[in-house]
């Protein structure tokens, strides 16, 4: 089985070492990821310059850095390794759960693998004052890659670590709760004025989401789609909403 792993905190991420580590246990790894760190890239692509494919010395894995973001990454990684099977994407030195699926480089790594018909797994953990201890990590990065590699039918999963030793794993779906939506002004040394975003969350931690079970040191495996409809609303909006009947004419 070939892995490519990639991640968005930068090819000389420790965690993007450590999951490449566990990831051999399980197959071919090679690793392509950004020359700098992407984090909050989210999944943009670079469409208005060409990237670079740099082989990059990292002990005993092949890796490639690439100029460009972490979907960037998987696209090119493919393209330069024929059948991949699985891409992986972190360790993320920070968190990925809830409303920050919407801005993760990590995760889009991942999603990209599922654009392209493979399968994705993200990895995040988070980031503390020392560096997190991956050495305590990886048996757990490994358990889960044993449950999901079998696992077909998903195709992209986002997996969040608790920062000490798990208390086990738990599957999950994505906490969703509203930001404070807080816009911090202040001004610069030259008295120029700037502006911090806070991300403060409104709501509780709901039960059984990705944030309750990192809260309460489980490790938090949420299986994801790439189709973002409303199922239910949709029904529902086209029996109480009909929009056959509207005319420009
Ligand atoms: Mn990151």
């Amino acid at each position: 089985m070939r892995i490519l792993v990639t991640n968005d905190d930068g090819i000389y991420s420790p965690g993007v070492a450590a999951l490449a580590e566990v990831a051999a246990k399980f197959g071919e790894v090679r690793i392509v990821a950004p020359h700098v760190e992407m984090s909050s890239a989210g999944h943009s692509i670079t469409a208005a310059r060409p990237l670079s494919y740099k082989r990059t010395p990292m002990r005993e894995i092949e890796a490639y850095r690439v100029n460009g973001t972490p979907a960037d990454c998987v696209t090119l990684g493919v393209s330069q390794w024929q059948h991949v099977d699985l891409v992986l994407s972190g360790i993320n030195l920070g968190s990925n759960l809830g409303n920050a699926l919407w801005h993760s480089g990590t995760l889009a790594g991942a999603k990209q693998a599922a654009l392209l018909g493979l399968r994705g797994i993200a990895f995040s953990t988070p980031a503390t004052e020392t560096e997190p201890d991956f050495e305590v990590l990886k048996p757990w990065v490994a358990k889960v890659l044993g449950l999901l590699i079998p696992a077909s039918e998903l195709v992209l999963v986002n997996v969040n670590l608790p920062a000490a030793m798990p208390s086990g794993i738990l599957w999950t779906r994505q906490s969703v709760r509203h930001y404070d939506g807080k816009v911090v002004p202040a001004n610069d040394p030259m008295g120029r004025p700037h502006f911090w975003f806070t991300v403060i969350p409104v709501e509780e931690t709901e039960e059984d989401t990705d944030r309750w079970a990192i809260e309460r040191g489980y490790v938090s495996m949420t299986p994801l789609r790439l189709d973002l409809t409303d199922e239910a609303l949709l029904k529902g909006v086209r029996i109480r909403r009909p929009v056959e009947s509207i005319s420009f004419a």
